[in-house]
């Protein structure tokens, strides 16, 4: 019997279990151990190691991923910056030039900014969502361009499907990071990108209290990035592919919660005379809504809106708020709420800020799974002061 294609909530619960269950446990048990037996091994690959990601902690939660994103395979990393800092010196191993969006999250900005020039890398920014302005950035040692699925904090929507042809065009390998859509958003593999990324610190283990990263790609790539993974050793320990697998269970019920909520409150929002913007890709007024609309499941979790006054009055009304956590970070279960000028993006200068159109009263949420009537409850009471 041939099955149909399984709905995500099936791989999220089934997909990448052992067969043979281990010893019939209904999760995959934790392989804590450091040193295995030599049973024979001939390929240095083989043998097994945690530094290799081959326990089988790493195998089951790997697939997992594969099948979520619809890619052959994938790799889980210590963070999410070790998933973004090891596929790009992969793709970009022997030097070269990458294009990338100029509203990035900022540990990835900073690491263009600061590391690529250290070694002998070289980069653009460019507009995600001006597609003819990228042709004159090209150079002819270009290799890459790299976008983020949902740009921080202003929810900029790349125009992804041009991006892609634009790689393809150009023989450029594409990357995204699609850590604020998650599988359950986007896919972006199936339009086309080449290496997807992802923070699985985030949503995909959902519960803030994990750190960890994803690439998923075909099995041409994840073989050409496993060895520098195994090299710059930010390999995921076995209990943290635990966590993660953990988490990812329940990853479609809980951003399906956390995208009707956010919509929710970016509408309740959008109009009111105490703000002066809601940036969200669900709302029509975003400038990114039709190709979010086209391309996304679900408009996301995170909603940034501009207090009216300045930094100070939008520091109050975090102060004043009860159940949000005031905190960086995003894709939890607890609504955490930030000013991203103080917190996410603080390594970035002024000018460097304002370029990626971060402003002093700008609060970026990132909305939990709690009751949506409580978090709207609570927002007017602190924006009523
Ligand atoms: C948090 C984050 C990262 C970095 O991930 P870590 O797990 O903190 O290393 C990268 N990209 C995006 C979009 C993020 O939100």
């Amino acid at each position: 019997m041939t099955m149909s294609p399984l709905g995500p909530s099936t791989l999220a619960v089934h997909a990448g279990a052992p067969s043979p269950r281990i010893e019939g446990s209904a999760v995959t048990p934790i392989f804590q151990g450091s040193v295995f037996e030599h049973t024979g091994a001939t390929e240095y690959s083989a043998i097994r190691y945690p530094r290799l990601s081959n326990l089988p902690s790493h195998r089951s939660v790997c697939a997992k991923l594969a099948a979520l994103e619809g890619t052959e395979a994938a790799l889980v990393t210590a963070s999410g910056m070790a998933a973004i800092t090891t596929a790009v010196f992969a793709v970009m191993a022997g030097g070269g030039h990458l294009l990338a969006q100029n509203t990035l999250y900022g540990g990835t900005f900073t690491f263009l900014r600061d590391v690529f020039k250290d070694i002998g890398f070289t980069y653009d920014l460019i507009d995600p969502t001006d597609p003819s302005s990228w042709e004159g950035k090209l150079r002819d040692d270009t290799l890459a361009i790299y976008t983020e699925a949902v740009g921080n904090p202003n929810l900029v929507v790349a125009d992804h499907t041009a991006v892609v042809d634009f790689a393809q065009e150009h023989g450029l390998v594409s990357m995204i990071d699609s850590t604020f859509a998650s599988p359950v958003n986007f896919n972006p593999a199936a339009v086309g990108y080449d290496i997807v990324l992802h923070s699985a610190t985030k949503y995909l283990n959902g519960h803030s209290d994990l750190a960890a990263g994803v690439i998923a790609a075909s099995e041409e790539w994840i073989d050409k990035i496993q060895p520098r993974l195994t090299h710059l050793g930010g390999t995921m320990d076995p209990h943290s592919c635990f966590l993660l697998e953990r988490g990812i269970k329940t990853l479609v019920l809980r951003v399906e919660r956390q995208n009707a909520n956010a919509l929710a409150i970016a509408e309740h929002l959008e109009g009111n005379p105490a703000i002066d913007r809601v940036h969200y890709p669900g709302l029509e007024s975003h400038k990114g809504h039709t190709i979010a609309k086209e391309l996304f499941r679900g408009f996301g979790g995170m909603v940034t809106f501009e207090i009216k006054g300045d930094g100070a009055a939008a520091a109050a009304f975090i102060d004043r708020l009860r159940l949000p956590i005031h905190a960086p970070s995003l894709g939890g279960v607890e609504s955490l709420v930030t000013r991203p000028v103080t917190t996410s993006h603080l390594a970035m200068t002024t000018d460097e800020r304002a370029a990626a159109g971060m402003t002093e009263n700008m609060v970026r949420m990132s909305v939990g799974i709690e009751d949506v009537a409580d978090l709207i409850a609570d927002i007017d009471q602190a924006l009523a002061g």
